[in-house]
């Protein structure tokens, strides 16, 4: 998408040679213009599939997942992070560890609103190691909803998350794909 690689050109800032933060457009200020479109794109490549849902993880996820609900005139459903301990018999839980933020968080899914009848697109923002993506998708597998596959912003294709998971014989479509971040500059690939 090149409207998007030229947004981040613009307003992305490399943290190191393997964080980017894109705060200005994804993980703190959103851009409702180029959401809606990111989320368009993401309902014409998966416009051949009987998506049910769209699925995401709270917080950064939810912008773009929205607006791919609205293009597939779908509900929106997102896992929470779980801030209780007390087990609660009604949801599919996960733990997962946060690439950013070095802990562990807990992800939740009430089981009244993912079912077998569901065939799920799952939306998130950014994919690295692809804990938070697997996390998900063992919740999806435990519900017994069928997964589509996943829609990414910017996949960091230098790190394993993606292709693991492709390896896994997941459709991941990512609408940019950061080929590496080395020496201070974004290469696209
Ligand atoms: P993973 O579980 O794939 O290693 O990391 C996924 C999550 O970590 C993303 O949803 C995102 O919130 C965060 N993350 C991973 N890499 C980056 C990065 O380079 N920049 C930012 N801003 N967040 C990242």
């Amino acid at each position: 998408m090149e409207l998007l690689k030229e947004r981040i050109l613009r307003e992305a800032v490399i943290i190191n040679d393997d964080v980017l933060k894109l705060d200005a457009l994804l993980n703190h200020q959103v851009d409702p213009l180029l959401t809606m479109e990111m989320g368009r794109e993401f309902a014409r490549r998966f416009a051949e599939d009987p998506i049910t849902k769209v699925i995401t993880v709270e917080s950064s996820g939810i912008p773009v997942a929205f607006a791919a609900a609205l293009a597939l005139n779908v509900p929106l459903l997102f896992a929470r992070r779980k801030k209780t301990l007390i087990a609660d018999p009604d949801a599919l839980c996960e733990r997962v560890p946060s690439f950013t933020k070095g802990i562990v968080t807990d992800i939740m899914v009430s089981k009244q609103f993912l079912t077998e009848d569901d065939t799920v697109l799952f939306i998130d923002d950014i994919i690295a190691n692809g804990d938070a993506a697997r996390g998900l998708i063992k919740i999806i597998e435990r519900s017994g909803a069928k997964l589509a596959g996943l829609g990414i912003v910017v996949e960091k294709s230098f790190q394993a998350g993606a292709r693991t998971i492709r390896e896994q014989g997941i459709r991941i479509e990512s609408l940019v794909r950061i080929g590496s971040l080395e020496g201070g500059k974004i290469r696209f690939e």
